[in-house]
């Protein structure tokens, strides 16, 4: 006899994406990853564009692009992979238009992530009009550390953003450079989408962005926060 009225699914259903969670054995099961671009002024010079305070824009990482195993794989079809590390914000409760004044009660906690980037794929996907996705969204393309719980921390507004390869410093910033401030952030995204528990966003990232080789090392840090090392297989 079958009790159960639970679907059969045609096919294995996909893993869950989660992040671990520092001091815990509980996961974080990640919803949908937003991107905001050229959310540090030094950066959007860099790539070429004027830092005035334009209104932001967002773009998507897969959920599945998200590794917690400390292995970047240098992807196909690329010849300049860029490192962009990034503060990373998680969700505990959702919602549709969050005001400013309320968005931080929504935070769970914060992370180091790196927003790997094919620039060359995404360079010419910008000249001919196209989507980013090839450029941003490929697999394995979001190394993220632990979670630290806000209720630990706190919400981090200044500390020194930092990435190095095989040692040497290659990026660094401040979160206090942010052109967009997390509580802005996540009340202009929740104006676009009806943000959920488990969404999580990448910050933006400081100027120095570069390309990385295979066997180089990434360490990658956002003071009062944490910070990982990766490694480009
Ligand atoms: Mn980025």
């Amino acid at each position: 006899m079958t009790t159960s009225t639970s679907p059969a699914f045609a096919i294995e259903p996909p893993p869950i994406t989660t992040l671990l969670i520092e001091g815990s054995a509980e996961l974080f099961p990640v919803h949908r990853v937003f991107c905001i671009g050229r959310n540090y002024a030094a950066h959007a010079v860099e790539m070429g564009h004027d830092p005035g305070k334009e209104p932001p824009f967002f773009f998507f990482k897969h959920p599945s692009n998200i590794v917690t195993d400390g292995v970047f794989p240098y992807p196909s079809r690329t010849a300049d992979v860029h490192h962009e590390v990034e503060m990373v914000v998680a969700l505990k409760w959702g919602g549709k238009d969050i005001s400013v004044a309320d968005a931080l009660e929504h935070v769970y906690g914060y992370g180091v992530g790196l927003d790997m980037t094919r620039r060359d794929l995404q360079g010419e996907a910008k000249k001919l009009g196209r989507p980013w996705e090839v450029g941003k969204s490929f697999d394995k393309s979001g190394p993220c550390g632990p979670l630290v719980p806000a209720a630990k921390i706190g919400h981090p507004d200044q500390g020194r953003v930092e990435l190095k390869v095989n040692g040497e410093v290659r990026q660094e910033g401040d979160l206090n450079q942010m052109l967009w401030k997390v509580p802005e952030m996540i009340a202009i995204l929740s104006q676009y989408f009806e943000l959920q528990p488990g969404d999580i966003i990448m910050s933006g990232t400081p100027a120095g962005v570069g390309a990385v080789t295979r066997g180089d090392t990434i360490e990658a840090s956002v003071e009062g926060v944490g910070s990982m090392t990766v490694r480009v297989a």
